[in-house]
């Protein structure tokens, strides 16, 4: 079987290199024709030895991920719906901004974390993305667009880990894929602008801290441990104490001095003011103030069977003043239509059948994930 190169950070491939009895920094040049070129056939890459290039036919490929569907939106948002095999499929969304370009990915078919108000945690877990299935959605991403655009310079800025899945629970595959989202012979991204978003894996926090720390955003969603149990499930695994605590560990080695707390306004369920104030306290007990955290208040997208209610915006107002007023900087994201039953966190998911799937992506204005980029662009205030 042939090694997929696409599963390599830089490291790896000059240890591949080596397997193949090459100096190591032969890998430099064929990481930079991969991510920085996006090539694929190693003929094209006419720098390499001749001799290297015959061995790597025999040995390696750098194998993409098929492209199942496509929508290109009037505002230039693209979603991509990814073939990963076996009837799963796994979602990439790009936003266009004025001043940045931001791709918001997948790190698993489907999520095991089952939160209460995410499609994709309904839909249960499928599987793990291999760091070539997450790299894959950038690296297609970066070149199509730079095709479709018609531009040599880099077209995406930000990468935030909000697609389908919980990428802590991923490790593994993922740290490799933000090393090389972070080398300057990959995609030479910073690391304030690649952000992962987790449901609160402590000990995984604790590790992505020492071995690549990035921006963090913490999917918070409840005040209490009392209801964010019935929310967020793992946190009877990881209660609100030690998951404040692992943030302000964190923090420590954050490349920006604040961690983004997500919070989906359910309507009834953990929008009232006193939830609110709750809130206040619970950020202010943890480090006696309250600038080490912002908050992202993200207006509920109902799917069939949730039995839940997006919170109405004048909630959703009333309790970001609550927020603002007490020093907590805080954005609401943008939802444009409720339409869409497929914005971050309820991406597709396994897709048994292809056909309906894709008439339904094609369908919804791709819009949703505008949201997204607030969010970075909130975290991008300091
Ligand atoms: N698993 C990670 C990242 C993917 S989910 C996490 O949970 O953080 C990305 C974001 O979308 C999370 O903040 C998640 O809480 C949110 N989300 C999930 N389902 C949602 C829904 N139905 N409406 C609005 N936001 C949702
Ligand atoms: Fe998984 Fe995140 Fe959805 Fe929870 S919100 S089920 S962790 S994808």
């Amino acid at each position: 079987m042939t090694v997929n190169l696409l599963d390599f950070d830089l490291e790896g491939l000059a240890g591949f290199c080596e397997r193949l009895g090459e100096k190591r920094y032969r890998a430099v040049q064929l990481f930079r024709w991969i991510h920085q070129k996006g090539a694929s056939d190693f003929d094209a890459m006419s720098d390499l030895a001749k001799t290297l290039r015959e061995k790597l036919k025999t040995a390696a490929q750098v194998s993409g991920l098929k492209v199942l569907s496509e929508h290109i939106s009037t505002d230039g948002t693209i979603k991509w719906l990814f073939d990963v095999g076996a009837g799963n499929a796994v979602e990439s969304v790009f936003i266009p901004e004025e001043d940045r370009g931001t791709l918001c990915i997948s790190s698993q078919a489907g999520c095991a974390m089952g939160c209460r108000f995410c499609s994709t945690g309904h839909q249960g877990f499928s599987r793990n993305l291999s760091t070539g299935e997450i790299i894959a959605q950038l690296w297609f991403a970066e070149h199509f667009l730079r095709r479709h655009l018609k531009r040599d310079e880099r077209v995406i800025s930000n990468v935030v880990m909000m697609g389908m899945g919980e990428p802590l629970q991923n490790y593994a595959e993922l740290l490799p894929a933000l090393r090389t989202m972070l080398d300057d012979h990959g995609y030479g991204l910073s690391r304030r602008r690649v952000t992962v978003s987790t449901a609160g894996i402590v000990p995984k926090m604790d590790l992505l801290a020492q071995d690549c720390p990035v921006a963090l955003a913490v999917s918070l969603h409840a005040p209490s441990d009392e209801l964010r149990d019935r929310l967020v499930p793992l946190n009877k695994k990881y209660p609100l104490v030690e998951l404040l605590a692992a943030c302000e560990r964190y923090l420590a080695f954050a490349p920006r001095d604040f961690i983004t707390f997500e919070y989906c306004m359910l309507e009834g369920v953990n929008d009232r003011p006193e939830q609110a104030r709750e809130l206040v306290d619970l950020v202010q007990r943890q480090s006696g103030k309250s600038g080490w955290c912002k908050f992202n208040l993200i207006p509920f997208n109902p799917f069939a069977g949730s039995g839940l209610n997006r919170s109405s915006a004048q909630r959703t107002m009333a309790f970001a003043r609550i927020l603002t007023d007490a020093g907590i900087v805080t954005t609401i994201r943008k939802t444009r239509g409720d339409d869409i039953d497929a914005a971050c966190g309820q991406l597709a998911g396994d897709v048994m059948d292809r056909t309906r799937v894709g008439e339904r992506i094609a369908r919804q204005r791709t819009v949703m994930l505008t949201s997204v980029t607030s969010l970075d662009r909130a975290a991008q205030e300091t």
